[in-house]
């Protein structure tokens, strides 16, 4: 198999930048402009970027080349938005901009975003200074961050250099760690930093098929691997993901190669988490995944409506794709390697992996103990 079709940098489909008035003079905003090197216009403060034509959200191919530096006015910091109904991993999000230069068939995004553009937010001190804040409101308590709940945690990252910042931040941290979760290759940004263990870097992966035809303008699974060993080397611990799981023909051979491919290019025992989470979405991202998208098949089978309101493969099915991929990993995961569903029920766990969380503590309870053992 191969897996031609490179975007290392997604970044390099943004081609014109819109910054708030108010921002135009913080340090962080000149530093971000002059990265970039592209053009900008300066818009008032609250406005929308001009020169994007058409409606949301078949405008979202033009708009990704838009990005829009602006103030977050809302919390940055806030817990992940998962369901009662299934099994959670107790996440915190920093939420550090808007959308996303690559372009996934699957991104909920397309559906809970209503602007083509990208956003990223400028007033990076309120960032550091809210995780801080919320540091010494529970000192007892351990925080898992993820950056990557409306964005991707790399994407911009040759623009931005938030990754050096937030490593710094959380280098001093003995309560948190943080999870830079990318479908890119970039990583210049993390070198050389004294990150303290402190920081897991996170990637995405797919069976090939999938990440050829489905994840549009991301890195290959070559690049993508071959910036985790190079993390690796720097001594960051990683981890995995392969969510969405989409059931495709060959799926077997698919996700059996990406598997085999990832031990072969990283070391077991670095990997400190991998989730499996099987193709789930609302009802509003078929309609619009369809137009936009209209050689993909992969909303085309047979989903039923879960208790969160989102479509899944029938229980049955979802059961048989993790079988398959957790035999695999278990045949290669260090010991130490927690691999655990992302929002799943107590009887896919037990039928799985013939367990349930509480048995060991809970997810959290579980992903808090590896980081930290
Ligand atoms: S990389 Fe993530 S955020 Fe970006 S389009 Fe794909 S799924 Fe959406």
């Amino acid at each position: 198999m191969s897996d031609a079709g490179s975007w290392k940098d997604p970044s390099l489909y943004v081609k014109h930048i819109h910054v708030e008035e108010s921002c135009l003079e913080l340090d962080y905003t000149k530093e971000i402009l002059a990265r970039a090197d592209l053009p900008y216009t300066v818009i008032e403060d609250r406005s929308e970027p001009q020169g994007i034509e058409g409606e949301y959200p078949a405008n979202l191919n033009q708009g990704k080349h838009h990005l829009l530096l602006c103030k977050n006015r809302g919390h940055f910091f806030k817990p992940c938005p998962g369901t009662k109904e299934y099994r959670c991993c107790d996440y915190q999000v920093l939420n550090i901009g808007m959308n996303c230069p690559m372009d996934c068939v699957y991104c909920i995004l397309q559906a809970y975003l209503n602007k083509p553009w990208l956003t990223f937010f400028v007033n990076s001190e309120n960032l550091l200074s809210e995780m801080e804040t919320a540091f010494q409101a529970e000192p007892e308590r351990f925080f898992r961050i993820g950056t990557g709940e409306f964005t991707d945690s790399m994407a911009l990252d040759r623009f931005t250099a938030l990754s050096t910042k937030l490593v710094r931040f959380m280098a001093s941290q003995n309560q948190a760690v943080l999870e830079l979760k990318t479908k890119s290759a970039v990583i210049h940004n993390l070198k050389g930093l004294d990150h303290n263990g402190k920081t897991i870097v996170a990637w995405s992966l797919n069976s090939l098929p999938i990440m050829q035809k489905e994840e549009i303008r991301t890195a290959t699974l070559t690049e993508r691997l071959q910036a985790a060993k190079q993390c690796a080397d720097w001594g960051y611990k990683l981890a995995f993901h392969f969510d969405p799981i989409i059931d495709h023909p060959g799926w077997e051979q698919g996700y059996e190669h990406t598997i085999k491919k990832l031990y072969q290019s990283v070391p077991a025992d670095q990997i400190v988490w991998i989730s499996m989470g099987a193709l789930r979405y609302l009802p509003s991202l078929k309609t619009i995944g369809t137009e936009r998208f209209p050689g993909s098949k992969i909303f085309y089978q047979e989903f039923i409506e879960g208790l969160d309101n989102k479509k899944r493969y029938f229980r049955p099915r979802r059961v048989a794709l993790y079988k398959h991929i957790y035999s695999l990993l278990k045949q290669y995961a260090s010991p130490k390697t927690v691999i655990y569903f992302c929002m799943e029920s107590d009887e896919i766990w037990k039928e799985v992996m013939g367990y349930v969380p509480e048995e060991k503590g809970g997810i959290p309870e579980m992903l808090d103990q590896t980081v930290n053992s």
